[in-house]
Protein backbone atom coordinates (compact mmCIF):
# COMPACT_ATOMS: atom_id res chain seq x y z
CA UNK A 1 0.00 0.00 0.00
CA UNK A 2 1.44 3.63 -0.81
CA UNK A 3 1.28 6.59 1.52
CA UNK A 4 -1.22 8.85 1.00
CA UNK A 5 0.96 11.98 0.66
CA UNK A 6 -1.97 14.58 0.63
CA UNK A 7 -3.37 12.95 3.73
CA UNK A 8 -0.44 12.92 5.59
CA UNK A 9 -0.23 16.84 4.89
CA UNK A 10 -2.98 17.10 7.06
CA UNK A 11 -1.76 16.24 9.86
CA UNK A 12 1.32 18.77 9.53
CA UNK A 13 -1.06 21.87 9.42
CA UNK A 14 1.80 24.14 9.49
CA UNK A 15 2.67 23.29 6.16
CA UNK A 16 -0.34 24.72 4.56
CA UNK A 17 0.28 28.54 4.63
CA UNK A 18 1.76 30.90 2.49
CA UNK A 19 5.13 32.75 3.50
CA UNK A 20 6.07 35.99 1.21
CA UNK A 21 2.38 35.60 -0.48
CA UNK A 22 4.05 32.12 -2.55
CA UNK A 23 3.02 28.95 -0.88
CA UNK A 24 5.44 27.24 1.90
CA UNK A 25 7.85 24.70 0.61
CA UNK A 26 9.72 23.24 3.50
CA UNK A 27 12.79 21.52 2.50
CA UNK A 28 14.58 22.08 5.52
CA UNK A 29 13.66 18.63 7.91
CA UNK A 30 16.85 17.29 8.91
CA UNK A 31 17.75 20.58 11.08
CA UNK A 32 14.23 19.54 12.32
CA UNK A 33 11.04 18.39 11.31
CA UNK A 34 7.51 19.60 11.99
CA UNK A 35 5.09 18.13 14.46
CA UNK A 36 2.22 15.98 13.68
CA UNK A 37 -1.09 17.44 14.52
CA UNK A 38 -1.31 14.07 17.17
CA UNK A 39 2.04 15.55 19.10
CA UNK A 40 0.33 19.23 19.39
CA UNK A 41 -2.89 17.97 20.70
CA UNK A 42 -1.25 15.52 23.08
CA UNK A 43 0.81 18.06 24.52
CA UNK A 44 -2.14 20.63 24.80
CA UNK A 45 -4.43 17.29 26.41
CA UNK A 46 -1.38 17.02 29.19
CA UNK A 47 -1.36 20.36 29.82
CA UNK A 48 -4.82 20.81 29.97
CA UNK A 49 -5.89 17.42 32.28
CA UNK A 50 -2.96 15.66 33.98
CA UNK A 51 0.16 17.88 34.11
CA UNK A 52 1.78 16.93 37.32
CA UNK A 53 5.67 15.97 38.56
CA UNK A 54 6.76 12.76 37.81
CA UNK A 55 7.71 10.03 39.86
CA UNK A 56 7.41 12.22 43.19
CA UNK A 57 4.28 13.20 43.60
CA UNK A 58 1.50 11.08 45.81
CA UNK A 59 -1.55 12.41 43.76
CA UNK A 60 -3.37 11.54 40.80
CA UNK A 61 -2.41 13.56 38.21
CA UNK A 62 1.31 12.57 39.00
CA UNK A 63 0.68 9.51 38.50
CA UNK A 64 -0.94 9.82 35.77
CA UNK A 65 1.53 11.91 34.11
CA UNK A 66 4.35 9.26 35.24
CA UNK A 67 2.52 6.26 34.02
CA UNK A 68 2.48 8.18 30.23
CA UNK A 69 6.06 9.12 30.64
CA UNK A 70 7.21 5.83 32.09
CA UNK A 71 4.91 3.97 28.94
CA UNK A 72 6.74 6.01 26.23
CA UNK A 73 10.28 4.54 27.83
CA UNK A 74 9.17 1.08 26.97
CA UNK A 75 7.80 2.45 23.12
CA UNK A 76 10.88 3.69 22.22
CA UNK A 77 12.67 0.73 23.50
CA UNK A 78 10.58 -1.34 21.03
CA UNK A 79 10.65 1.40 18.54
CA UNK A 80 14.80 0.42 18.74
CA UNK A 81 14.50 -3.32 19.77
CA UNK A 82 16.39 -2.43 22.63
CA UNK A 83 17.02 -5.21 25.15
CA UNK A 84 15.74 -3.36 28.35
CA UNK A 85 13.77 -0.27 29.62
CA UNK A 86 17.12 0.62 31.69
CA UNK A 87 18.78 1.09 28.52
CA UNK A 88 16.61 3.97 27.58
CA UNK A 89 17.60 7.30 28.77
CA UNK A 90 15.64 10.53 28.52
CA UNK A 91 17.93 13.73 27.59
CA UNK A 92 17.50 16.87 26.37
CA UNK A 93 18.58 15.86 22.67
CA UNK A 94 21.62 14.21 20.29
CA UNK A 95 23.50 16.78 21.80
CA UNK A 96 22.81 16.09 25.05
CA UNK A 97 22.98 12.61 25.06
CA UNK A 98 26.39 12.25 23.51
CA UNK A 99 27.74 14.66 26.23
CA UNK A 100 26.95 12.55 28.85
CA UNK A 101 28.33 9.49 27.28
CA UNK A 102 31.40 11.39 26.77
CA UNK A 103 31.84 12.71 30.17
CA UNK A 104 30.63 9.25 31.97
CA UNK A 105 32.34 6.84 29.25
CA UNK A 106 35.27 9.05 30.04
CA UNK A 107 35.23 8.99 33.42
CA UNK A 108 35.19 5.12 33.83
CA UNK A 109 37.34 4.42 30.63
CA UNK A 110 39.48 6.54 29.47
CA UNK A 111 43.41 7.17 30.48
CA UNK A 112 45.95 9.58 29.41
CA UNK A 113 47.28 8.26 26.16
CA UNK A 114 43.88 6.57 24.87
CA UNK A 115 42.11 7.42 21.64
CA UNK A 116 38.79 7.59 20.40
CA UNK A 117 37.77 7.26 16.45
CA UNK A 118 35.57 9.75 15.03
CA UNK A 119 34.21 9.89 11.75
CA UNK A 120 35.51 13.25 9.24
CA UNK A 121 31.40 13.11 8.75
CA UNK A 122 30.67 14.16 12.16
CA UNK A 123 28.06 16.42 12.72
CA UNK A 124 29.92 18.74 15.47
CA UNK A 125 27.87 17.30 18.52
CA UNK A 126 29.49 14.50 17.64
CA UNK A 127 33.23 15.56 17.45
CA UNK A 128 33.26 18.60 20.24
CA UNK A 129 32.20 16.27 23.43
CA UNK A 130 34.76 14.10 22.30
CA UNK A 131 37.24 16.74 21.88
CA UNK A 132 36.31 18.17 25.42
CA UNK A 133 36.65 14.62 26.98
CA UNK A 134 40.01 13.92 25.53
CA UNK A 135 41.55 17.31 26.65
CA UNK A 136 40.45 16.34 30.32
CA UNK A 137 41.65 12.78 30.00
CA UNK A 138 44.72 13.43 28.38
CA UNK A 139 43.32 11.02 25.26
CA UNK A 140 43.68 12.49 21.72
CA UNK A 141 41.02 11.89 18.56
CA UNK A 142 42.14 9.95 15.68
CA UNK A 143 39.82 10.58 12.47
CA UNK A 144 38.29 7.99 10.52
CA UNK A 145 37.89 9.72 6.81
CA UNK A 146 35.51 9.70 3.99
CA UNK A 147 36.54 9.69 -0.07
CA UNK A 148 34.94 12.66 -1.98
CA UNK A 149 31.71 11.03 -3.30
CA UNK A 150 30.88 10.37 0.41
CA UNK A 151 32.27 7.12 1.42
CA UNK A 152 33.86 6.24 4.66
CA UNK A 153 36.56 4.78 4.49
CA UNK A 154 35.80 1.67 6.79
CA UNK A 155 38.94 -0.07 5.17
CA UNK A 156 41.49 1.97 6.96
CA UNK A 157 39.39 1.45 10.37
CA UNK A 158 41.53 -1.74 11.20
CA UNK A 159 44.53 0.06 10.54
CA UNK A 160 43.75 3.19 13.18
CA UNK A 161 42.25 0.76 15.90
CA UNK A 162 45.39 0.22 18.27
CA UNK A 163 45.68 -1.10 22.20
CA UNK A 164 44.89 2.09 22.59
CA UNK A 165 41.27 2.93 20.93
CA UNK A 166 38.40 3.07 23.62
CA UNK A 167 35.98 3.70 21.26
CA UNK A 168 34.97 5.18 17.77
CA UNK A 169 32.15 7.80 17.05
CA UNK A 170 30.00 7.76 14.17
CA UNK A 171 26.45 9.01 12.60
CA UNK A 172 24.41 6.08 11.19
CA UNK A 173 23.31 8.91 8.53
CA UNK A 174 25.08 11.71 7.59
CA UNK A 175 23.65 14.97 7.84
CA UNK A 176 25.49 17.09 5.20
CA UNK A 177 26.36 14.32 2.38
CA UNK A 178 23.27 12.03 3.64
CA UNK A 179 25.23 8.99 3.23
CA UNK A 180 23.63 5.50 4.98
CA UNK A 181 27.13 4.28 6.65
CA UNK A 182 27.63 0.21 7.02
CA UNK A 183 27.49 1.10 11.23
CA UNK A 184 27.14 -3.04 11.41
CA UNK A 185 30.42 -3.58 9.93
CA UNK A 186 32.05 -0.85 11.78
CA UNK A 187 30.86 -2.17 15.18
CA UNK A 188 32.00 -5.56 14.21
CA UNK A 189 35.49 -4.13 13.19
CA UNK A 190 35.66 -2.37 16.81
CA UNK A 191 33.83 -4.82 18.84
CA UNK A 192 36.82 -7.58 17.02
CA UNK A 193 39.03 -5.21 19.12
CA UNK A 194 37.29 -4.52 21.96
CA UNK A 195 36.82 -0.76 21.02
CA UNK A 196 32.96 0.83 22.15
CA UNK A 197 30.73 2.24 19.48
CA UNK A 198 28.76 5.60 19.69
CA UNK A 199 26.24 5.80 16.53
CA UNK A 200 24.85 9.45 16.54
CA UNK A 201 21.18 8.08 14.59
CA UNK A 202 19.65 11.57 14.37
CA UNK A 203 19.10 11.59 10.74
CA UNK A 204 18.22 7.78 10.66
CA UNK A 205 15.48 7.02 12.94
CA UNK A 206 12.96 8.25 11.03
CA UNK A 207 14.04 6.83 8.00
CA UNK A 208 15.57 3.22 8.81
CA UNK A 209 14.10 0.47 10.91
CA UNK A 210 17.14 0.67 13.29
CA UNK A 211 18.07 -2.70 16.01
CA UNK A 212 20.48 -1.96 18.85
CA UNK A 213 20.66 -5.11 19.20
CA UNK A 214 21.23 -6.85 15.54
CA UNK A 215 23.26 -4.10 15.40
CA UNK A 216 25.13 -4.53 18.72
CA UNK A 217 25.93 -1.34 19.33
CA UNK A 218 27.15 -0.19 22.27
CA UNK A 219 25.28 3.47 22.60
CA UNK A 220 23.17 4.70 20.05
CA UNK A 221 21.57 8.21 20.29
CA UNK A 222 18.79 10.40 18.91
CA UNK A 223 16.16 13.79 18.83
CA UNK A 224 12.54 13.68 19.08
CA UNK A 225 12.21 16.82 17.09
CA UNK A 226 13.69 15.14 13.43
CA UNK A 227 11.32 12.92 13.58
CA UNK A 228 7.78 14.84 14.59
CA UNK A 229 8.37 14.72 17.54
CA UNK A 230 8.67 18.11 20.21
CA UNK A 231 11.92 19.47 20.36
CA UNK A 232 13.47 19.46 23.63
CA UNK A 233 13.89 15.61 23.95
CA UNK A 234 16.71 13.08 22.98
CA UNK A 235 16.96 9.73 23.76
CA UNK A 236 20.46 7.98 24.54
CA UNK A 237 20.07 4.11 24.44
CA UNK A 238 23.15 2.27 25.75
CA UNK A 239 24.26 -1.01 27.11
CA UNK A 240 23.18 -1.79 30.60
CA UNK A 241 26.61 -3.44 31.74
CA UNK A 242 28.11 -0.10 30.61
CA UNK A 243 25.49 2.41 31.93
CA UNK A 244 26.10 0.54 35.07
CA UNK A 245 29.85 1.10 35.47
CA UNK A 246 29.74 4.88 34.26
CA UNK A 247 29.23 7.70 36.89
CA UNK A 248 26.16 9.83 36.89
CA UNK A 249 26.45 12.79 34.53
CA UNK A 250 24.74 15.24 36.59
CA UNK A 251 23.67 15.76 40.24
CA UNK A 252 20.20 16.55 41.09
CA UNK A 253 16.47 15.02 42.22
CA UNK A 254 15.66 11.98 41.03
CA UNK A 255 19.75 10.52 39.80
CA UNK A 256 19.82 9.63 43.79
CA UNK A 257 19.11 6.83 46.16
CA UNK A 258 20.31 8.51 49.66
CA UNK A 259 21.71 11.90 50.27
CA UNK A 260 23.36 12.77 53.12
CA UNK A 261 26.57 15.74 53.14
CA UNK A 262 28.83 12.94 54.31
CA UNK A 263 27.71 10.54 51.21
CA UNK A 264 25.36 10.10 48.32
CA UNK A 265 24.07 7.47 46.91
CA UNK A 266 22.86 6.72 43.03
CA UNK A 267 19.58 5.52 42.05
CA UNK A 268 19.55 2.64 39.19
CA UNK A 269 19.99 3.13 35.19
CA UNK A 270 18.07 5.03 33.62
CA UNK A 271 17.49 7.29 36.91
CA UNK A 272 20.79 7.69 37.80
CA UNK A 273 21.39 9.81 34.59
CA UNK A 274 18.04 11.41 34.60
CA UNK A 275 18.40 14.60 37.10
CA UNK A 276 16.03 16.78 37.73
CA UNK A 277 12.47 17.07 36.27
CA UNK A 278 13.05 16.04 32.63
CA UNK A 279 10.80 17.88 29.73
CA UNK A 280 7.73 15.40 30.88
CA UNK A 281 5.22 16.95 28.55
CA UNK A 282 7.85 16.50 25.35
CA UNK A 283 8.41 12.90 26.48
CA UNK A 284 4.93 11.98 26.61
CA UNK A 285 4.13 13.28 23.47
CA UNK A 286 7.49 11.99 21.94
CA UNK A 287 5.27 8.80 22.40
CA UNK A 288 2.64 10.22 19.52
CA UNK A 289 5.61 10.72 17.22
CA UNK A 290 6.93 7.27 17.16
CA UNK A 291 3.02 6.03 16.93
CA UNK A 292 3.11 8.36 13.76
CA UNK A 293 6.12 6.59 12.41
CA UNK A 294 5.35 2.98 13.28
CA UNK A 295 1.30 3.56 11.51
CA UNK A 296 2.91 5.09 8.32
CA UNK A 297 5.49 2.18 8.49
CA UNK A 298 9.47 3.14 8.43
CA UNK A 299 9.80 1.15 4.88
CA UNK A 300 7.31 2.76 3.29
CA UNK A 301 8.49 6.47 4.60
CA UNK A 302 11.72 5.50 3.04
CA UNK A 303 11.00 4.15 -0.12
CA UNK A 304 9.12 7.13 -0.59
CA UNK A 305 11.73 9.68 0.64
CA UNK A 306 14.34 7.48 -1.48
CA UNK A 307 11.50 8.15 -4.61
CA UNK A 308 11.47 11.96 -3.84
CA UNK A 309 15.68 12.12 -3.39
CA UNK A 310 15.94 10.64 -6.85
CA UNK A 311 13.81 12.53 -8.17
CA UNK A 312 15.16 15.65 -6.91
CA UNK A 313 18.76 14.68 -7.56
CA UNK A 314 18.33 13.75 -11.29
CA UNK A 315 16.62 17.27 -11.76
CA UNK A 316 19.51 19.03 -9.81
CA UNK A 317 22.22 17.53 -12.32
CA UNK A 318 20.35 18.94 -15.06
CA UNK A 319 21.40 22.79 -13.77
CA UNK A 320 24.83 23.37 -14.94
CA UNK A 321 27.61 24.03 -12.59
CA UNK A 322 25.62 22.70 -9.70
CA UNK A 323 28.13 20.29 -8.04
CA UNK A 324 26.58 17.69 -5.22
CA UNK A 325 28.28 16.79 -1.87
CA UNK A 326 27.97 13.25 -1.23
CA UNK A 327 26.45 10.58 -4.07
CA UNK A 328 26.99 7.32 -2.53
CA UNK A 329 23.96 5.02 -4.00
CA UNK A 330 23.20 3.94 0.09
CA UNK A 331 21.79 7.59 0.69
CA UNK A 332 18.73 8.86 2.88
CA UNK A 333 16.97 12.58 1.90
CA UNK A 334 19.35 15.17 2.28
CA UNK A 335 20.93 16.86 -0.93
CA UNK A 336 24.17 19.49 -0.16
CA UNK A 337 24.98 21.12 -2.86
CA UNK A 338 26.65 24.50 -4.15
CA UNK A 339 26.06 25.98 -7.90
CA UNK A 340 29.20 27.85 -9.34
CA UNK A 341 29.95 31.34 -9.20
CA UNK A 342 26.45 31.58 -6.97
CA UNK A 343 27.12 32.52 -3.08
CA UNK A 344 25.13 29.70 -0.86
CA UNK A 345 23.71 32.44 1.26
CA UNK A 346 22.33 34.39 -1.92
CA UNK A 347 20.60 31.68 -3.34
CA UNK A 348 19.34 30.47 0.08
CA UNK A 349 17.77 34.18 0.88
CA UNK A 350 16.00 34.37 -2.51
CA UNK A 351 14.56 31.04 -2.10
CA UNK A 352 13.33 31.96 0.94
CA UNK A 353 11.77 34.96 -0.52
CA UNK A 354 9.90 32.35 -3.06
CA UNK A 355 8.51 30.57 -0.03
CA UNK A 356 11.13 28.04 -0.04
CA UNK A 357 12.71 26.54 3.26
CA UNK A 358 16.38 25.76 2.96
CA UNK A 359 19.29 24.98 4.78
CA UNK A 360 22.89 27.90 4.18
CA UNK A 361 25.72 27.11 5.62
CA UNK A 362 28.77 25.12 7.39
CA UNK A 363 25.65 22.86 8.71
CA UNK A 364 27.21 22.47 12.00
CA UNK A 365 30.22 20.19 10.38
CA UNK A 366 33.06 22.28 9.36
CA UNK A 367 35.58 19.16 8.35
CA UNK A 368 33.47 18.19 5.83
CA UNK A 369 33.40 21.59 4.54
CA UNK A 370 37.03 21.87 4.94
CA UNK A 371 37.29 18.27 2.85
CA UNK A 372 35.67 19.72 -0.19
CA UNK A 373 37.11 23.43 0.12
CA UNK A 374 34.15 25.07 0.77
CA UNK A 375 33.11 28.13 2.97
CA UNK A 376 29.03 27.68 2.93
CA UNK A 377 26.64 25.07 1.06
CA UNK A 378 22.74 24.51 0.88
CA UNK A 379 20.80 21.51 1.46
CA UNK A 380 17.63 20.57 0.73
CA UNK A 381 16.83 17.57 3.32
CA UNK A 382 13.13 15.57 2.41
CA UNK A 383 10.60 14.27 4.84
CA UNK A 384 7.09 12.15 4.35
CA UNK A 385 4.93 15.05 4.26
CA UNK A 386 6.89 16.62 1.11
CA UNK A 387 5.59 16.21 -2.50
CA UNK A 388 7.11 15.84 -6.39
CA UNK A 389 5.23 18.92 -6.92
CA UNK A 390 7.37 20.74 -3.99
CA UNK A 391 10.36 19.43 -5.92
CA UNK A 392 9.13 20.54 -9.23
CA UNK A 393 9.10 24.63 -7.55
CA UNK A 394 12.40 24.12 -5.93
CA UNK A 395 13.79 23.23 -9.36
CA UNK A 396 11.78 26.22 -11.68
CA UNK A 397 12.76 28.60 -8.64
CA UNK A 398 16.49 27.40 -8.75
CA UNK A 399 17.11 27.71 -12.69
CA UNK A 400 15.49 31.76 -12.35
CA UNK A 401 17.79 32.38 -9.79
CA UNK A 402 20.87 30.57 -11.81
CA UNK A 403 19.85 32.97 -14.62
CA UNK A 404 19.43 35.87 -12.16
CA UNK A 405 22.53 35.66 -9.90
CA UNK A 406 24.74 33.79 -11.59
N1 LIG B 1 23.92 14.67 14.91
C1 LIG B 1 23.40 14.82 13.68
C2 LIG B 1 23.78 13.84 12.61
C3 LIG B 1 22.52 15.86 13.42
O1 LIG B 1 22.01 16.00 12.19
C4 LIG B 1 22.19 16.77 14.45
C5 LIG B 1 21.30 17.91 14.20
O2 LIG B 1 21.28 18.48 13.13
C6 LIG B 1 22.73 16.56 15.72
C7 LIG B 1 23.61 15.51 15.92
C8 LIG B 1 22.39 17.46 16.87
O3 LIG B 1 21.07 17.23 17.25
P1 LIG B 1 20.36 18.14 18.37
O4 LIG B 1 20.59 19.56 17.96
O5 LIG B 1 18.94 17.73 18.30
O6 LIG B 1 21.00 17.80 19.67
Amino acid sequence: MTLDIARIRKDFPILDQQVYNKPLVYLDSAASSQKTLSVLKKEEQLHLEYYGNIHRGAHFLADQATGEFEAVRDLVKDFIHAGSREEIIFTKGTTESINLVAFSFGEAFVKPGDEIIVSEMEHHANIVPWQLMAKRKGARIVKLPFTDDGRLEVEKLDALINEKTRLMAVAHVSNTLGTINPVGEIIAKAHAKEVKVLVDGAQAVKHLPVDVQALDADFYVFSAHKMYGPNGVGILYGKKELLDQMPPYQGGGEMISEVTFENTTFNEVPYKFEAGTPHITGVIAFGEAIRYLQKLGIDRIAAYENELLAYATQKMLEIPNLVIYGTQPEKSGVITFNIEGIHPFDLGTMLDKMGIAVRTGRLCADPVMDHYGVQATIRVSFAVYNTFDEIDQFIVALKKLVVMLG
